[in-house]
């Protein structure tokens, strides 16, 4: 029996590969960690070839460490850190450059010149997203400028493009697919996110030819057959989506108003807003959160630069705790945060603040103030910042939701998932598994493959590891919040 689904998580800083069964359950799984390249301020890279390599090891490592062989695998699934730009050869399928990674800024100026000369709202109205270096146009655009000849080669149809999804379908089928799905292809400022097409004013806009371009398939789709030499036998490809999508799906988001977020080193809440595009006026980001059948369904996206990130920062630069746990325990030594607010600002602010230029800083201390207040006023700054984005979705006309359901490193930490349910005044469902991305496509690729009916038949799957129910009263919380807004005023460069 074909019952096992095979996922494949490609994210910033490891490939993961796990083996799920029909009840959603890893059985197996590799990982292999992924060399960053920093070759120049803002810069931010990753080798595809070494990308490529992990996959397939990882692919094999999870299939021999579940004890299941290719033939009981229905379908592939694959999740992928997004925007994340490749462009290769089609003759040799060997990559032009090293990938440009999500992160990197070098384009930073493009995007300035593109606002200057008044081209944003033509662009947030065709694909929901703003003009910011982390989209992939002015990515490929980069490469095509600075690659000796790749220009010529794109316009005569030698090159292709791909975020690392498009890459590892290329490399899986040898050469036979160049797809992507709908959540990939949004995010690459390319995609008309009304129309489901490649943009035509867009691709003249950032200069990109069209024969560059991946053809545009549904999450839930046929990606091709992998080469037989890779596994034991071949494999079809039945599930594609940008990581935080892939959550979004794994969390059995299915119905509009439900969101999910994710805490790792940053945080990515999304909401389903079912057929309509909720076109932000707190430049949130609206997105295709996943698209079935030809029918799409849009999502509500903000992000949070440093959350996890902030407990690193404790421990390894500061080193006030020596270890993530150490985060809780100290937290829970104090009855409240003293007054003590840490804004972690380190690249700037986020949605929907938008201030790249703001620095983070500590306010409020006085000479009670210790270790633990500090801590946890790291901890309450990504709860307040969750409470900023829902506020924002809100004022775009989004109903408050009743739950939200998390996930992440980050949320082992109880304490802070009380403090969240407390601050949002929402109850907070955190589920069993760590690797949500990873299980979001291998529902896509069940769908398909028959392993799972139909979205009840996943929705009867999800399973919550604790519900948290707001205790906070309402003063307590009014009073903590004023306190937070009151800290990024401070810090601000711009008037909010
Ligand atoms: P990513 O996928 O972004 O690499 P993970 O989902 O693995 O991240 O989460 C790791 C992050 O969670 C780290 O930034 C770490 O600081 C944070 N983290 C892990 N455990 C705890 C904890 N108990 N309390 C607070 N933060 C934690």
């Amino acid at each position: 029996m074909k019952n096992y689904i095979l996922a494949i998580d490609q994210g910033t800083t490891s490939t993961r590969a796990i083996v799920f069964d029909a009840k959603g359950l890893s059985v197996g799984h590799d990982q292999v960690a992924l060399q960053q390249y920093f070759p120049d301020d803002g810069w931010v890279e990753h080798d595809a070839e070494e990308i490529w390599q992990a996959t397939l090891s990882t692919c094999r490592g999870a299939l021999s460490n579940s004890h299941i062989d290719a033939t009981q695998i229905a379908g592939i699934g694959i999740s992928n850190q997004r925007e994340t730009t490749i462009i290769w050869d089609r003759k040799t399928g060997k990559p032009m450059h090293k990938a440009i990674v999500w992160q990197d800024r070098r384009t930073a100026d493009a995007c300035q010149q593109f606002i200057a000369d008044g081209l944003e709202p033509m662009v947030r109205a065709k694909t929901g997203l703003l003009l910011d270096p982390y989209f992939s146009a002015t990515k490929i655009a980069w490469l095509l400028d600075n690659i000796h000849g790749a220009r010529v080669k794109a316009e005569a149809g030698e090159l292709a493009f791909g975020t690392v999804d498009s890459f590892l379908i290329w490399r899986l089928t040898a050469g036979k697919s160049h797809f992507t799905d709908a959540t990939n292809a949004s995010r690459t400022l390319l995609f008309n996110i009304h129309t489901q097409q490649w943009d035509a004013e867009l691709l003249e806009t950032f200069n990109i030819p069209i024969a560059l371009l991946p053809e545009v398939k549904d999450c839930s789709d046929d990606f091709g057959l992998t080469q037989p030499s890779h596994f034991d036998a071949p494999i079809p490809i039945y599930g594609v989506a940008g990581d935080q999508q892939a959550a979004t799906f794994g969390q059995s988001c299915f119905k509009p108003g439900m969101v999910k977020s994710t805490y790792g080193t940053g945080c990515f809440i999304l909401m389903n807003t079912g057929a309509q595009v909720v076109d932000s006026a707190n430049r949130l980001l609206s997105t295709v959160a996943y698209r079935l059948g030809g029918k799409v369904t849009y999502g509500l996206e903000g992000s949070i630069f440093v959350a996890g990130a902030a407990v690193q920062w404790l421990r390894d630069t500061v080193r006030l705790i020596s270890d993530h746990s150490e985060a809780e325990r100290l937290a829970m030594t104090v009855p409240d945060n003293g007054g003590v607010y840490l804004v972690p600002a380190f690249t700037g602010l986020g949605a929907p603040y938008w201030d790249p230029l703001a620095r983070g800083a500590i306010l409020g201390l006085t000479r009670d103030s210790g270790v633990a207040h500090i801590v946890r006023a790291a901890l309450e700054a990504v709860c307040y910042q969750t409470k900023d984005l829902m506020d924002a979705m809100v004022a775009d006309g989004a109903s408050k939701p009743a739950t939200l359901r998390v996930d992440g490193g980050m949320v082992t930490n109880d304490w802070l998932v009380q403090f969240l349910a407390d601050i949002l005044d929402v109850a907070v469902e955190r589920t069993q598994l760590h690797e949500i991305s990873a299980l979001g496509v291998a529902y896509l690729a069940g769908l398909r493959a028959g392993v799972f009916a139909s979205l009840t038949d996943i929705e009867n799957l999800w399973q919550r590891q604790g519900c948290f129910a707001a205790k906070m009263d309402a003063q307590t919380r009014a009073h903590l919040y004023a306190g937070w807004c009151e800290a990024v005023q401070r810090i601000t460069t711009v008037e909010q």
